[in-house]
């Protein structure tokens, strides 16, 4: 006979939704029976990870059996020297998503107020969630950009964080560097801002900062980087956060002391160096950009212009159906929905090939 498990979760997971990634690549093949599948869903580098950081993995094989640098003290020294920091402004977590988990941890109380922008990453509203604190949503403006005064009327008494994605996923869009300083100096002291600057590495507007800037000069700002995106290193996981000591120190606290396994301290290492592979993915993701817009305004399709390695694109009420019909022709795309989108897709800008692949299907499909 069984017994019904009586024991009770925490009340504040009631509030908590599962992440929904991009599909993989395999299922879609499993399920649909097809061979040629080419994924634009979750912002990978379509060159692959950095030559440089294989090498460095297959070297450090023979070493497996032996605990990482509880520590990432020589990841720590490379990333520091890289950004003109000091190793002590840095954690470096497994994965980026890693780090918002431990910031919630470290720093927020139940019933404390996160402002979050909305759309965004779903990862913020996870952390604050997660620890019994309010999301508030301050939604961006119709093309998607953020309005400093809006996010600073929804700060209250209780706001303890102020959370930004710069540029934006899913939008592309960016806060210009004044307007970040606006707020900055704004904002009461108390108040933390986590901003992520995950896709940096693809912006060429000259009004942007990746917030390190805000770090070296002592506001209170966690900036949060990915070795997944222009890196290639999404399978490994490895991203960090850049801060005051002081508050590297409260989020040291809270981490496991193997958070981040030896193979992606390596393979960081050699990728944060590799200039070669960084200034080809730029090359590889700015030409495609450029390849997927022509196609858009060909089809008459309207997306939003963007700062990073992904497009929105608005297909309008068939959103749902183009996605699923992509998906069997073997092009995995983001759809909206998941931010309330319904109209919108997310699509990765992969190589020339994958582009050209995903617009003939797309076309295809709209004739
Ligand atoms: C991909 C991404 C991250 C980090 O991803 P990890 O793979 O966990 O390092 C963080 N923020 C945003 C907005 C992202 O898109």
């Amino acid at each position: 006979m069984s017994h019904p498990i009586q024991v009770k979760a925490r009340k504040a997971l009631d509030n908590m939704k599962p992440y929904s990634p991009g599909k993989p690549i395999w299922e879609v093949q499993q399920e649909l029976g097809i061979d040629k599948v080419v994924k634009l869903a979750s912002n990978e580098n379509p060159l692959g990870a950095s030559p440089k950081a294989v090498e460095a993995l297959v070297a450090y094989l023979p070493e497996i059996h032996r605990y990482p640098d509880a520590s990432t003290k020589g990841l720590n020294e490379v990333i520091a020297s890289q950004l003109q920091l000091t190793p002590d402004q840095l954690i470096v977590t497994n994965g980026a998503d890693e780090l918002i988990k431990l910031v919630a941890e470290a720093f927020l109380e139940e019933g404390d107020e996160v402002v979050v922008p909305h759309p965004s990453f779903s990862e913020y509203e996870f952390g604050a969630h997660l620890m019994g604190s309010i999301p508030v949503a301050v939604p961006l403006d119709e093309s998607f950009h953020y309005h400093v005064d809006e996010l600073l009327a929804a700060v209250t008494e209780r706001t303890k964080m102020v959370f930004l994605c710069s540029p934006n996923n899913p939008t592309g869009t960016y806060l210009p560097k004044a307007e970040l300083l606006r707020l900055l100096d704004a904002l009461p002291k108390k108040v933390l801002v986590m901003y992520d600057s995950a896709y940096s590495h693809y912006v060429s507007a000259e009004d942007y900062s990746d917030g390190l800037e805000f770090v070296r000069k002592g506001y209170p700002i966690i900036v949060l980087q990915t070795f997944s995106k222009i890196y290639g290193l999404a399978g490994i996981r490895v991203g960090f956060g850049a801060a005051s000591s002081q508050l590297i120190s409260s989020i040291l606290q809270v981490k496991e002391p193997f958070n981040v396994n030896a193979l992606a301290q390596e393979a960081a290492k050699a990728a944060i160096m590799d200039t070669e592979h960084i200034t080809a993915s730029q090359r590889v993701n700015t030409l495609g950009r450029e390849q997927l817009y022509e196609a858009f305004r060909k089809l008459g399709v309207s997306f939003t212009e963007s700062m990073t390695n992904f497009i929105l694109v608005k297909l309008g009420p068939d959103a749902k159906e183009l996605y699923v019909r992509l998906m069997e022709k073997g092009v995995i795309v983001r759809y909206g929905g998941t931010w309330g989108m319904p109209q919108h897709i997310r699509v990765t800008v992969g190589t020339r090939e994958e582009n050209e692949f995903f617009i003939e299907q797309l076309t295809s499909l709209l004739d």
